[in-house]
């Protein structure tokens, strides 16, 4: 199978070189020139499957040119059981009304991103190896939080990787900073940047593009890549857990095969719910796919006016994987709802550019409206529901899985609709303490303790416990001190490479 551009500029390329470019040199994003179907019985036969081997079943008709013993290694790699602290890697919990909450946060840090961060350096060795490179790669990050520990953690001690990660000295949160600079691995390197993220990212940006430097990379054997969330290989291992949700259900005879789910799922760049519209065309049987949005809702909108128009404010939210208000993945739904039309999505998103918005016409508006159903949350809906989830079901939300859960109450009021369904969780509560201690604990508790010790006051108060990466954080060595100003983080990379 080969990939193609979602702008239509660039010849077809292999899935080792797709993974290897993250972005398409036209400015597009890769997609499969065609889509594998798995047949209901086939998922239906997965019930006694562990999740490594329908990983394995489900990327391996994408990645042509991978050996099966490849693949088996990347998938067995990735998603271990010690490092996802259980054996089960993406269970699904009852709420006990018909809904179900699949839960995407127990990797090593503890949110979603680990289950594509955990797999695409081993896709991207791979892919480079494949495609003729014997360079080391050298990922650089800019991070406001969530992404860079999970590529952290990704990334560590992989054989021919070497990481560097910039985060904003002002802008993370405590558990964040901390988590970062207590990082462990031979092959790992975290500076703090003086000022906000986008000085980090402007730096970082800058520093790809500066001709110098990767001349200066390439003599002494290094290449740069990017590990950010438009790269297939990231997107490809999140369609896995949607196909292993049904094979649950199945397992637990809540479906037939055949039979339609919905998923909820909070979101931000569209990376989570598009492999979810993936899935759906591969043929699971999703019936509606529930975008959830906090204030920043410029999806919703989409959704009910086919109108997307990034020109309004920026809202800080208690969700803030979610604030977002550029969702580069969306792309590559318009690329497929216009029957892959290049010439209309390239002139979307120029206008995007060029404007700030755009309008998709009336049959791709309509497409969109068989298939999502959208509405958001703002941060006072997401506290209540957190509390309201706690009192009913016993069960801790995230912030942003109650923004999910909130949404999916409009919808079933709204619909009446009583499909099974399933929510994406994708954070644990304990990573987004102070929030959930606002919210169970109330806000005088909350203020008054730092988040080491709301991580006790939380697991007191609700019998959960206190994820092992998260414990013992407070205790370990910081082993990375660096700090620089933004134009010096081009010299920082060079004294690290020793270049
Ligand atoms: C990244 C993230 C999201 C948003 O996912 P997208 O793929 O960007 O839509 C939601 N919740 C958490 C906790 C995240 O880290």
């Amino acid at each position: 199978m080969r990939y193609e551009s979602t702008r239509g500029q660039t010849a077809r390329v292999s899935a080792a070189q797709a993974i290897r470019e993250g972005i398409a040199p036209d400015g597009g994003l890769y997609v499969p020139e065609t889509l594998p179907r798995l047949e209901p019985a086939e998922i239906a036969a997965w019930r006694d499957v562990s999740y490594q081997e329908r990983a394995g079943r489900v990327m391996t008709p994408f990645l042509a040119g991978f050996t099966a013993g490849e693949i088996g290694h990347c998938v067995t790699a990735a998603y271990n059981p010690e490092k996802f602290g259980q054996p089960e890697i993406a269970p699904l919990r009852p709420l006990g009304d018909g809904s179900y909450i699949l839960e995407l946060w127990h990797g090593p840090t503890c949110a979603f991103k680990d289950m594509a961060l955990q797999i695409l350096p081993h896709l991207l060795t791979l892919s480079v190896r494949k495609t003729g490179s014997t360079a080391e790669i050298v990922i650089l990050v800019a991070t406001s939080g969530d992404t860079g520990k999970a590529a952290l953690e990704g990334f560590r001690d992989v054989p021919g990787t070497r990481i560097i990660v910039f985060f904003p000295n002002e802008g993370v949160s405590e558990v964040q900073k901390r988590q970062m600079v207590t990082q462990e691995g031979r092959n790992t390197w975290v500076v703090a940047v003086e000022g906000n993220f986008d000085d980090a990212q402007a730096g970082v940006k800058e520093i790809f593009t500066d001709l110098e430097i990767r001349e200066r990379l390439k003599k002494s054997g290094f290449e740069f890549s990017s590990a950010n969330s438009i790269n297939w290989g990231r997107l490809l291992p999140q369609i896995v857990y949607y196909f292993s949700a049904c094979a649950d259900l199945l397992a637990k005879d809540v479906i037939r095969p055949g039979e339609g789910v919905n998923f909820v799922v909070p979101t931000g760049n569209f990376g989570n719910i598009l492999a979810g519209f993936y899935a759906r065309e591969m043929g699971l049987p999703v019936k509606r796919l529930i975008l959830a949005a906090n204030a920043n809702n410029v999806l919703t909108d989409f959704v009910h006016t086919g109108v997307y128009d990034r020109r309004r404010p920026f809202h800080k939210t208690i969700s803030p994987s979610m604030d977002i208000l550029v969702s580069s993945n969306l792309e590559r739904l318009l690329y497929e709802l216009t029957g892959r039309d290049a010439a209309r999505v390239r002139a979307w998103m120029q206008e995007l550019k060029d404007t700030g918005r755009y309008t998709v016409d009336d049959t791709t508006r309509t497409r969109v409206q068989e298939i999502f159903w959208s509405d958001w949350a703002g941060d006072d809906a997401a506290l209540a529901t957190i509390r309201e989830t706690y009192s009913r079901y016993d069960y801790v939300l995230d912030p942003h899985t109650a923004v999910a859960r909130r949404v999916y109450d409009n919808y079933r009021r709204e619909t009446g609709d009583a499909t099974t369904t399933v929510v994406l969780s994708t954070a644990s509560p304990f990573k987004f303490n102070r929030d959930v201690a606002r919210a169970l604990l109330g806000e005088e508790v909350a203020r008054t303790h730092d988040e080491f010790a709301l991580l006790d006051l939380l697991a007191l108060h609700t019998g959960w416990p206190v994820p092992a990466r998260l414990r013992n954080l407070a205790e370990k060595p910081v082993r990375h001190r660096r700090v620089a100003r933004r134009e010096e983080m081009k010299a920082v990379v060079a004294e690290i490479l020793g270049i």
